[in-house]
């Protein structure tokens, strides 16, 4: 492989914090909070394992990043999150002053940079702007995604009874799953 650039890098440890979410069996989505070329926050996926529905990989990077800044904001820090944002993780963003965000695969069924809703980067009325470069590492992001729903498919129909089974599949068929994060 080519040498990787600094996004690159970046974005490849946020691949291997989400490979921590999936052997938790969670989505695997990984993300790290980067100020003065340093990693300041890390977080994965980790919605049921914690009983958390705001325990995104975002989230969990942002709360940290906050803790070792001793600070609610982060003006000058940038995240790197392996899956386009959700609506919340967008609005998060906003609130702690990121000052852009950088992703790997787009995500067609909730997306927040544009896939679905515009918020990223962020505009009036928001009072900051969160600047956003989407497709980084896009085709490694994807494809991590897309192995994790296949595997849970074929266990799902392993393990799943004949009406079980053709409702899960059905629900996981249609894209990477971004929905089900
Ligand atoms: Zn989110």
């Amino acid at each position: 492989m080519e040498r990787m650039s600094d996004e690159q890098r970046w974005m490849a440890h946020a691949m291997a914090l989400a490979a921590k979410a999936e052997a938790l069996g969670e989505v695997p989505v990984g993300a790290v909070v980067v100020l003065n070329r340093e990693i300041i926050g890390e977080g994965w996926n980790s919605p049921i394992t914690d009983s958390d529905p705001t325990a995104h990989a975002e989230i969990m990077a942002l709360r940290q990043a906050g803790e070792r800044s001793a600070n609610y904001r982060l003006p000058n820090a940038e995240l790197y999150v392996t899956l386009e944002p959700c609506v919340m993780c967008a609005g998060a963003m906003v609130h702690a002053r990121i000052k852009r965000v950088v992703f790997g695969a787009f995500d067609p069924k909730s997306g927040a940079a544009g896939s679905i809703f515009n918020l990223l980067p962020s505009e009036q009325p928001f009072n900051h702007r969160v600047e956003a470069t989407g497709g980084v590492l896009e085709a490694e992001c994807a494809e991590q995604l897309k192995t994790f729903f296949r595997k849970r498919r074929k266990a799902q129909r392993a393990a799943g009874t004949a009406a079980g089974n053709s409702t899960l599949a059905a629900s996981g068929a249609a894209s990477t799953g971004g929905s089900s994060i």
